[in-house]
């Protein structure tokens, strides 16, 4: 990895470079709760006036910008006994600045199911690669549980990530075109005192965590509890409303749908995200649904965040960003349901 030095007026001027020639999209305030703290979301921003690279969290994560929540994959023409099929991927470029490292982390999830895995997608892959990630370091987020995840620090998957030294930046180049665009800004070498600085302050973000879960045996005692009467308790709680995977930058389940003129003559195929929590995911043509009750519906997004992706992928899926547990009406917390567990074992 190479490290450069960015001032912050240098910053600024990478940042407006990219605009001439790219959507910008970055970390934006939009409101305020009525505890008065901030609320932010990743959205196109025309200056770097409007960027907040000091938010907390975005209620949503940046995954729309590579799954969007609804997206044409083909368009169909008939005629007489012909039929053309049209698809469409996007190309224009896009930079997103100011990932924190659990949602960049989140991406190399994503780009394990949709770029290496069996059958890649081209939707998500020219969007991947058409986009510039900028990601920054940052203090641990209220309830994130990142670092018990060791999602909270990031090596790859981002072409430029920035740690703030005050009045510069700590720069970790990782990608050819991330090396360009801070040469161009004006990037100068590290010194010895720069790397002390940055050694420091990743030792005092570490430091500032409060929310610890364990997390190493987590499939086993998923598989043991299986039938444990927590997910009924916790399914009693869960309203269905799929908000938790729909705030999760790691969800990704889909359904296809197929949509033919009344003339006949065109059709669409359309993907929509879906949550496994919501009551018809598992319902099949007959009628019959395989989860028809909340709690096993719920049980299931557990299994598949930190049983069956581990599974596949040897990792869990769940970054601990805790978007899931703060957006719950309920208040289903995903550290709270997994202590719930761990307790059930002690027991
Ligand atoms: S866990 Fe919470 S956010 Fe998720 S579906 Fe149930 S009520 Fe909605
Ligand atoms: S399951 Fe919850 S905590 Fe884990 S990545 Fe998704 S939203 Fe974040």
């Amino acid at each position: 990895m190479l490290f450069r030095i960015l001032t912050k007026d240098h910053f600024a001027v990478l940042v407006e470079t990219i605009m001439e020639t790219t959507e910008v999209v970055a970390p934006k305030r939009i409101g305020t709760r009525s505890d008065d703290s901030a609320i932010h979301h990743f959205l196109p921003v025309e200056s770097a006036a409007e960027i907040d690279l000091a938010y907390e969290t975005t209620e949503t994560s940046a995954k729309t910008y590579f799954l969007p929540f609804r997206e044409t994959l083909s368009s169909f023409c008939f005629s007489d006994e012909d039929w053309e099929q049209e698809l469409r991927y996007r190309i224009q470029p896009r930079a997103i600045i100011g990932l924190h490292a659990c949602d960049i982390n989140a991406l190399i999830k994503l780009d394990k199911v949709f770029e290496r895995d069996r059958f890649p997608s081209p939707y998500y892959t020219s969007r991947r690669r058409n986009t510039f990630v900028v990601g920054i370091d940052h203090e641990p987020c209220s309830g994130g549980f990142c670092q018990s995840l060791g999602t909270d620090t990031v090596t790859q998957g981002f072409d430029l990530f920035l740690t703030d030294l005050g009045d510069r930046y700590f720069v970790a180049v990782g990608s050819d075109r991330g090396f360009s665009a801070v040469q161009a800004a004006g990037a100068t070498e590290i010194t010895d005192h720069d790397t002390a600085a940055y050694l420091t302050e990743r030792k005092r973000i570490a430091s500032l965590f409060e929310t610890e879960v364990a997390v190493h045996n987590l499939p086993n005692l998923l598989d043991i509890e299986f039938e444990s009467e927590i997910w009924q308790e916790w399914g009693a709680k869960c309203l269905g409303c799929g908000s938790c995977a729909m705030v999760c930058p790691t969800c990704y389940c889909y359904g296809v749908t197929e949509r033919v003129s009344m003339d006949f003559s065109t059709a669409t195929r359309q993907k929509q995200l879906y949550a496994c929590t919501v009551v018809d995911f598992a319902e099949v043509a007959g009628g019959h649904n395989f989860r028809a009750d909340r709690s096993t519906r719920l049980k299931y997004r557990f299994y598949h965040q930190h049983r069956g992706f581990v599974e596949a992928y040897d990792e869990p899926k769940c970054v601990g960003c805790n978007r899931c547990g703060r957006t719950c009406l309920p208040g289903i917390n995903p550290v709270d349901v997994i202590r719930n567990l761990q307790a059930v074992e002690d027991a």
